[in-house]
């Protein structure tokens, strides 16, 4: 058994045979030990039959980097080796890897169960984009299992979807029981994992079926370009799941791979750009370094936040009603990012302007530590009526916590704190 650490660095394909492509065994061609950078749109054939093969499946090849590349399946591939996921799709970005899971799932006419306590632009996309492709997203308070019991029955939901950890408000579920709820209705889940890297969360464990997550955040090594990616961990039986049934035929476990790779990534153009596949393969490898000290500086933040009398939001933290979820399904960690509110608008506003080493920043999972307001930058069309409603408000701060030395950024909160006050 290789541990977290190992595999990061160093691609052990458990599904790795003697007779598998160079790349499924992560060697390369000349022996370079790291993946090179294949940014190239095609590639050529000797002989037209050997084309003509790779083109039915019939053998190893790439053929146009739409449909697949050396360095995006090289990401792949190592994404596999850390996961044990069955099949590893990787994206242009998170919202394109959601937009796959999706659409390959879901048509016209169908339904799914989710939550308004989701990103915000995979709530604008539910619920303008795939509304208007007839996609009807049903939203449900998850935290409510007998809610979700009443929609899974009074639907043919075609899939649960939820964030492990959601972004901004950092609450959790019982992952395992709206999984296993889920299962009792042949429905896949769906669960976004961004908030919760590898080595914090085990998907396959707790029974997610689909995993998709923004290699953007903290796998690129911070801020290294966009992508996104998609984990089929071959737990969920297609056979009987109506929107694969000519997809089964086909290929069997892979149905939902399949249907993913073949035909919404090919016709929508959603693969990897190879340059950030590359650049992520090499954030990947100080991911489990990074995420440690991120947590462990979050923590830290959060503690000395709350002991200034500041109303704090971090699932590590014992005031948390998500304490005992966090050490539960994510080994104690609660992530990167943390929320907090000042006493009004302005003050949160002078508050982030008077910030010296913590910049005015909207990614998350970062190496460098980012703050804003959600409310301005997550809902900026959003009325501020509907924005309470989803627990948005004009006072709340989203700190997402890098890897810097923790004195140096409890100073600069401390500074800026003191100037926030006589604003
Ligand atoms: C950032 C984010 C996304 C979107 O990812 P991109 O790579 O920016 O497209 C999706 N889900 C969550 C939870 C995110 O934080």
């Amino acid at each position: 058994m290789i541990e977290l650490e190992t595999s990061l660095v160093h691609t052990l394909n458990p599904l790795a045979t003697s007779n598998a492509s160079p790349l499924m065994k992560n060697k390369d061609l000349f022996g370079a030990s790291r993946t090179p950078l294949y940014n190239n749109a095609t590639f050529e054939f000797e002989h037209s039959d050997t084309l003509a093969n790779v083109s039915k499946d019939m053998g190893f090849g790439f053929i146009y980097s739409r449909s697949g590349n050396p360095t995006v399946q090289s990401f792949e591939e190592r994404i596999r080796g850390i996961s044990k996921a069955m099949g590893v799709v990787a994206t242009t970005s998170g919202m394109a890897a959601i937009t796959l899971a999706t659409l390959s799932l879901c048509k016209s006419g169908d339904c799914f169960i989710t939550t308004d306590r989701i990103f915000g632009h995979t709530l604008g996309f539910f619920k303008q984009t795939l509304k208007n492709l007839g996609i009807e997203a049903v939203f449900v308070d998850l935290q409510d299992l007998k809610a979700l019991r009443a929609a899974l029955q009074n639907s043919h939901a075609k899939m649960l979807f939820f964030e492990t950890l959601n972004n901004p408000w950092l609450q959790t579920y019982d992952i395992k029981a709206l999984c296993n709820l889920a299962h009792e209705y042949n429905v896949p889940v769906v669960a976004d994992s961004t908030l919760t890297p590898f080595g914090i969360f085990d998907a396959k464990k707790h029974g997610v079926d689909i995993e998709v997550i923004s290699s953007t955040k903290i796998i690129s090594g911070g801020g290294g370009g966009l992508a996104g990616l998609v984990l089929d961990y071959g737990n969920f039986n297609w056979e009987s799941f109506d929107n694969l049934k000519a997809e089964f035929q086909k290929s069997g476990k892979w149905a939902f791979v399949y249907k993913a790779r073949k035909e919404i990534m090919l016709y929508l153009g959603l693969i990897a750009n190879p340059a950030n596949a590359h650049a992520h393969l090499l954030g990947l490898e100080t991911l489990s370094l990074r995420a440690e000290k991120a947590c462990s500086n979050a923590l830290k933040l959060a503690e000395f936040l709350e002991s200034q009398n500041i109303s704090t939001s971090y699932p590590a933290l014992r005031s948390s009603p998500y304490f005992q979820l966090c050490n539960e399904q994510f080994n104690g960690r609660g992530g990167c990012i943390l929320t907090f509110s000042l006493a009004n608008k302005q003050k949160a506003h002078s508050f982030m302007d008077a910030l010296q080493i913590i910049k005015i920043a909207t990614n998350i999972y970062d190496a460098k530590t980012l703050i804003i307001s959600p409310s301005d930058v997550l809902y900026p069309q959003t009325p501020l009526d509907i924005q309470e409603k989803l627990g948005i408000r004009e006072n709340m701060l989203r700190l997402s916590v890098g890897i810097e030395n923790v004195n140096d950024l409890i100073d600069d909160i401390k500074v800026a704190l003191k100037i926030a006050d006589t604003a």
